[in-house]
């Protein structure tokens, strides 16, 4: 197979996964989360004429003379229903939000006025007719789509759900995804420290990007290089929407994890792609009738999968069923901590942002200039960890440091990674230069760079 540019694997991995089904959650815990239906307002809102200032509601006509004394009639608080009617020569006190009286066609503001003995007030300001009033319906009329299917649930669309009094929201359900990490070098964060090991820092580093979109991820643990004991893990992995597996990806001949997954069902898509650090990492699919049948030689499900699901309410539950009809979608990231956590950047954000519905599904990128030369052979789309710091008229990007594909510190140091095209013969300082942020709950349509 040939090796495919970062943008046709993209292609490839958002060509195949779809957005989940829905499930209900209450208002008070939709925040992030993807609207799932249409939603229409129950009432107009507001549901009168009212006022848009603490002040007076009168007649425009009155106004002719500046300034104008007038009869206060009524007081009518917010809350409060008016019971009078203006005529010529009248006005009622009004506060924000209070219906408008019949009669009276603007508002004053309380500042251009003075107030006068015996109920009266000077009115210093001449205003139109239709001033300082909010309209029946202007928010939104009765039966009116307000929010559409794909909408991201922020603190905005949570108050007009509150005003269409939606309590219960439907909302994209979230895939669920385990980590698995392969190698016989590898010590568990719970093991002691031998000296001739690596710790296993891959788990925790994709946890993290996976919570870092709303989702808490399942740890598998360490499955050594061995055929057998890596089939059981991903079986295991099975039970799961996505399952990213890390390290074993390559062509070493204790690399297993290829030959392991095809040999339970899965449809290889791509397993190369043209990227520095990054390559390999694989993408495929494991269809359903597969994971079931998986799931029959693995008889049961693994103790740890059912205290987890123990732990979990019944939604959840449900959602472990749904898992296996979909089938599983598996990346195998590359066993370097840097490669793995930049291609989960490229090939895993969209995929679990499409699953969860979101229309927006790639990182956002900003066009900053490089402060220093940077070397480029031409071949490979390379991703240059940097830190962004603010300029006149943009960003500057300065790279973190070493950039070995296990050394991880210019990882935990970066803003974002600055994307080198891969037919581009280095770049000197002044250059510019797209940045793909790694933070930030913004999100964009497009990949947003050019290889
Ligand atoms: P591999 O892709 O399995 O050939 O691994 C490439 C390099 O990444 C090796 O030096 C591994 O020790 C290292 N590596 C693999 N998996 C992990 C992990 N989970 N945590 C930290 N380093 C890892
Ligand atoms: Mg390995």
């Amino acid at each position: 197979m040939e090796y495919l540019s970062v943008a046709a694997a993209q292609q490839c991995v958002l060509e195949s996964v779809v957005a989940l089904g829905a499930e209900q959650v209450k208002l008070e815990q939709s925040l992030g989360r993807v609207l799932a239906e249409e939603v229409r307002a129950n009432r107009d809102q507001p549901p009168f004429d009212i006022s848009a200032m603490d002040g007076y509601a009168l007649r425009s006509a009155d106004l002719a003379g500046i300034p104008a004394t007038l009869e206060i009639i009524e007081d009518i608080k917010a809350g409060d229903l008016p019971t009078k009617t203006l005529t010529p020569g009248q006005c009622a006190r009004i506060m924000t939000g209070a219906p408008m009286p019949q009669g009276a066609d603007a508002v004053i503001r309380v500042e251009d006025t003075e107030a006068k003995p015996d109920n009266r007030v000077q009115i210093n300001l001449a205003v139109k007719s239709g001033n300082d009033i909010r309209r029946l319906g202007e928010n939104m009329r009765n039966g009116e789509v307000v929010l559409t299917p794909g909408t991201t649930i922020t603190p905005g669309v949570i108050g007009v759900l509150a005003t269409v009094k939606c309590a219960q929201v439907q909302v994209y359900r979230r895939p669920r995804v385990a980590i698995l990490s392969t190698g016989n070098e590898l010590e568990g964060l719970d093991e002691p420290i031998d000296l001739n090991k690596i710790p296993n820092s891959n788990s925790y580093a994709l946890m993290g990007q996976v919570q870092a979109l709303g989702i808490d991820p399942v740890l598998l643990g360490i499955a050594r290089d061995d055929p057998e004991e890596l089939a059981r893990y991903l079986r295991r992995g099975l039970e799961y929407d996505v399952l990213l597996v890390s390290g074993g990806t390559s062509v070493g001949v204790h690399d297993y994890v290829r030959p392991t997954i095809e040999a339970l069902g899965a449809q290889m898509l791509f397993w190369r792609v043209s990227m520095k650090p990054g390559h390999p990492v694989a993408f495929g699919k494991v269809p359903p009738t597969k994971v079931a049948e998986a799931d029959a030689v693995q008889g049961a499900r693994s103790a740890a999968t059912q205290a987890y699901l123990e732990d979990r309410q019944g939604s959840e539950h449900r959602a472990t069923q749904q898992c296996a009809a979909a089938g599983t979608f598996v990346f195998g990231l590359p066993g370097n901590p840097v490669s793995s956590m930049v291609c989960f950047e490229q090939f895993v954000v969209p995929a679990l942002r499409r699953m969860m519905g979101y229309a927006r599904t790639y990182r956002r990128t900003i066009e900053a200039r490089m402060t220093h030369n940077v070397k480029h052979q031409p071949g490979r789309t390379e991703f240059i960890r940097v830190l962004l710091a603010k300029e006149a008229g943009g960003y500057a990007a300065t790279s973190t440091g070493a950039q070995g594909s296990g050394m991880l510190l210019s990882m935990a140091r970066a803003d974002g990674l600055a994307v080198i095209p891969a037919d581009c013969n280095g770049l000197t300082a002044g250059n510019a230069v797209t940045v793909q942020l790694l933070d930030g709950t913004v999100f964009q349509d497009d990949a947003g760079f050019k290889e």
